[in-house]
């Protein structure tokens, strides 16, 4: 009994199913159609417009921030020796004098990347936090990028003063910077092995992180190869930086003999050298 009326509701429900099919079919088949059109247009108008795909390597990334130009430009012959080739990130590039504008050129002919570091070197948090996203934009970016190709230079990558950034000025800058950089730090009772966010995976990632190398970082040589190991093993490409070159470093400067050493110690680990921009062009 129950069956047969469970065979009586089946069969209602397909003939429901066969009436609906016949009637509305036309419109099924434009929903479908349109279902299939629209997931196209959302691929065509979000896919990548460009896939990073530069081979994984094991290599050493290493960069300048501000505008000791005179003194990166005495250490030419340094970079040279080693086949070393850096980014140099500068910051008020309105203010660079001719000779100086002429030494970047060389070094950019050396095959060194010359790159931003912004405007006027604001903190990027306190400046959105006063202003907001589009004056910062306005401010310390576009007048940047202008500023630098006025003088011959279009950067492609950029680095955070003081490391201060968000999510949302870093969506904001990727419209004009392939790369950015943020900043990271020795941690006390941690390896440089094991900050995982200095370290370039070639997956694409259009934000990295740098490690301070300057003499007051506190990251000893020592730091440093169990570093560069793990960039060999793994692949990867680590990231340091540095701001002065100065025989005599303090604060954020490093000797021309710590240098040496960083590049024998590359060289050592068949770590190749490369820009920001051959991260990721
Ligand atoms: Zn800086």
């Amino acid at each position: 009994m129950g069956l047969r009326r469970w065979r009586g509701y089946d069969g209602v429900f397909a003939a429901f199913v066969v009436e609906f099919m016949r009637t509305h079919i036309f419109w099924a088949l434009l929903a479908l159609l349109f279902a299939a059109t629209s997931s196209w247009a959302v691929y065509v108008l979000f896919r990548p417009s460009y896939i990073y795909n530069r081979p994984a390597q094991p290599a050493f990334v290493m960069s300048f921030d501000d505008k000791y130009v005179g003194e990166w430009y005495a250490h030419r012959e340094l970079f040279k020796k080693y086949s070393v080739r850096a980014t140099f990130f500068i910051t008020m590039p309105h203010q660079l004098s001719p000779s100086e504008i002429e030494m970047l050129k060389q070094l950019a002919a050396d095959g060194h990347e010359i790159a931003s570091h912004s405007y006027l070197h604001e903190n990027s948090s306190k400046f959105i936090k006063r202003n907001g996203v589009p004056a910062y934009v306005a401010k310390e970016i576009t007048s940047a990028i202008k500023a630098m190709q006025a003088i011959g230079f279009t950067p492609s990558t950029f680095a955070y003063p003081y490391g201060a950034r968000s999510i949302t000025i870093d969506r904001e800058l990727n419209k004009y910077f392939h790369l950015l950089r943020g900043d990271s730090w020795k941690v006390a009772g941690k390896g440089i092995d094991e900050l995982d966010r200095i370290f370039y995976k070639y997956d694409g990632n259009r934000l990295v992180h740098g490690l301070g190398v300057d003499a007051n970082s506190g990251v000893t040589l020592q730091d440093l190869e169990i570093g560069f190991r793990r960039a060999a093993q793994n692949n990867e490409a680590i990231l340091i930086y540095a701001h002065n070159i100065l025989e005599q470093p303090s604060g954020y400067s490093i000797s021309p003999q710590t240098l040496e050493s960083i590049f024998k110690l590359a060289q050592k680990h068949n770590l190749s050298s490369l820009t920001f921009r051959e991260l990721i062009l």
